[in-house]
């Protein structure tokens, strides 16, 4: 067990400060240094460390105002978001409307040539309901400061094929307070304003750190865990996602040294392109490294925002495969309960086409669940970390990652997966009554639960060699069936967009199927949808079922080998990788850092 107390209170502060020195615009010389120094520290550590650079599609906000010329005069402190597009220098007039929340009939109502006002932050869905409905521009109030936001509902650098899914609206926010008093005045009467935004929207080179530590076990597997967060971020982010970044930086010092009991190699990715380009670094290298990550990637450790101050809101993205983990280490470190929730559409989760599943982002918030008035202003500095909480959470880090790295079986819940799927898909199928048949999926569900139960029972007697080998090779193969199936729409291959997104997307129109009826046209062509819909997850519940029963079969085999005194043998499926030999890393040569496009 890794001795917790070697997290280091002074060095975490350290990192921290030095990386909240530097404004990290992605593609900006400030983001630049901060990824020079967090290499040069991994490289310190022992790791073998890259900085990739690649193209992105980058948008920064500039300049931007908001004049009230009517029914007074008055200039409103304002910001333009990452996404939106640039006025004329001399701004766009036009009245401005009340529009509540933005939903897509409620701008409608707006007009053509009218900025809307809405109650919330600017957020890509407002952003394309605005764009759907015609207005001519956004302004948006949430917060004691308006928060920067990227509005781009585009998840990565656009295609060809995605382009056109940009918005094409003025995006504008303000302080809750001159918010609240500009609704006042629309509800008072008519309201005419000027805004004025400048964003510059275009392709930059920018940098990924990637840092390596190969596992030194004897019985060292060839994959890694994956352990990310961006450096990008904005102003001086001294919390997001300064904190982070130091976590990450302490969570490999601490470590490295351990690296001859590591099963599984480390690889810490620093993202640009989260803040401003919506991910890009991380879709970038879920498209560019798709082979490798399918092959060698265990799982996906992400980080955002540790050790605020007041922070004692214990919450997460997860997965029900992962929730247990999550949950065990904020409890053997803070004796806290962690609400462990099923992950959102965000936090650089650009790994679920690929089949890796995910745990932990950001673990600790305030009171009201948010990540403090100051996320993404020009508050967030390092008076908003607290150098005790930060050591806490990095703590956390510490623990999952242990686990991850170095249990002769990969701690993962495919029962637990198994039967969040069943329960999940017995709710849709209430929905939708007997207008959709779902039962081959609830009972191919209801399977999996049943077979991945054993395989755990199977898993607690293995303490490595072939046993354990199989059935982490059976683990890794379950994410690869069942990620993609059930939490995406658009396959392995491609990204769904940045819009929230639910647990089986592709079965979500249920709903609609029960209000339009089944036997109206409209209900008959949904229903064309829903049957391939269903297909998806009754297949891969099926394969997740046969990859488990194969792996029980195996090992059965392999202790009845073993009872006749003759090698023990994983079985041809799934397939046991062989072990890596553990000095497999000092025969690949020195260590190296580079670059490469
Ligand atoms: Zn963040």
């Amino acid at each position: 067990m890794i001795d917790l107390e070697t997290v280091s209170q002074s060095k975490l502060t350290t990192y921290n400060r030095t990386i909240a020195r530097w404004t990290r615009l992605s593609g900006s010389a400030g983001e630049r240094s901060a990824a020079e120094y967090v290499a040069t520290q991994l490289l310190r550590f022992g790791f073998e460390t890259q900085i990739l650079m690649h193209d992105a599609f980058i948008s920064l906000p500039g300049k931007a105002e908001l004049r009230i010329t009517s029914p007074e005069t008055r200039v409103l402190a304002a910001i333009t978001h990452s996404m939106g597009i640039s006025t004329a220098p001399a701004g766009l007039a036009g009245e401005l409307v009340f529009a509540g929340k933005g939903t897509v009939e409620e701008l409608e109502r707006v007009g053509p040539g009218a900025f809307a006002l809405i109650d919330g932050r600017a957020t890509p869905q407002v952003a394309v309901n605005a764009t759907t409905a015609g207005v001519a521009g956004l302004v948006c109030y949430a917060g004691r400061a308006p928060h920067e936001m990227c509005c781009s509902p585009v998840w990565g650098s656009p295609s060809a094929a995605t382009l056109g899914a940009l918005p094409n609206v003025v995006l504008v926010s303000v302080a809750r307070a001159d918010g609240e008093a500009l609704r006042e005045l629309c509800l008072a009467g008519r309201v005419e304003v000027r805004a004025t935004a400048e964003v510059h929207t275009g392709w930059t080179k920018t940098p990924i750190v990637v840092g390596d530590l190969e596992p030194g076990h004897r019985e060292a597997e060839d994959r890694f865990v994956m352990f990310s967060g961006h450096l990008d971020g904005w102003y001086l982010g001294a919390m997001d996602n300064g904190s982070a970044n130091a976590t990450m930086l302490e969570v490999a010092r601490v470590l490295a040294p351990y690296r001859k009991r590591l099963r599984r190699g480390l690889r810490i990715l620093f993202w640009s392109g989260h803040s401003h380009g919506r991910y890009s670094s991380s879709a970038w290298y879920a498209d560019t490294h798709w082979l490798e990550l399918n092959a060698r990637c265990l799982v996906h450790v992400n980080i955002d925002s540790t050790g605020a101050v007041d922070a004692d809101d214990f919450g997460t993205n997860s997965m029900p495969q992962t929730a247990g983990l999550a949950r065990w280490a904020v409890r053997q470190v803070a004796n806290a309960e962690l609400d462990a929730h099923r992950l959102g559409r965000n936090s650089d989760q650009s790994f679920l086409g690929v089949g890796m599943p995910s745990i932990l982002g950001a673990i600790s918030r305030q009171a009201d669940h948010s990540l403090g008035w100051w996320w993404h202003t020009p508050y967030d500095t390092l008076d908003k970390v607290d150098p005790a909480r930060l050591v806490r959470d990095t703590k956390i880090f510490v623990l999952a990652l242990e686990r991850l790295l170095t249990d002769p079986v990969v701690p993962f819940d495919y029962a637990a997966a198994g039967s969040d799927l069943r329960e999940s898909l017995e709710a849709i199928a209430k929905t939708g009554g007997s207008a959709l048949d779902l039962s081959p999926a609830i009972a191919a569900a209801s399977r999996l639960e049943t077979l991945a139960g054993k395989l755990a029972r199977a898993a607690a007697a293995a303490d490595g060699g072939a046993r354990a080998a199989a059935i982490n090779a059976c683990l890794h193969e379950l994410g690869r069936i069942l990620v993609p199936a059930t939490y995406t729409a658009a396959g392995p291959y491609a990204h769904d967009p940045a819009l929230e997104t639910p647990f089986l997307p592709r079965l979500r129109e249920v709903v609609r199927l029960a209000v339009l009826g089944p036997d109206s046209d409209a209900g008959r062509f949904l229903r064309v949808d829903l049957v391939r819909a269903h297909n998806a997850v009754a297949d891969a519940a099926q394969r997740a079922a046969a990859c488990v029963e194969a792996c029980l079969a195996a090992l059965a085999v392999g202790a009845r080998a073993a009872a006749r005194k003759r090698p023990a043998s994983g079985g041809s499926r799934p397939t046991v990788r062989r072990a890596r030999p553990p000095r497999r890393a000092a025969s690949r040569g020195k260590r190296r850092r580079g670059r490469s496009a």
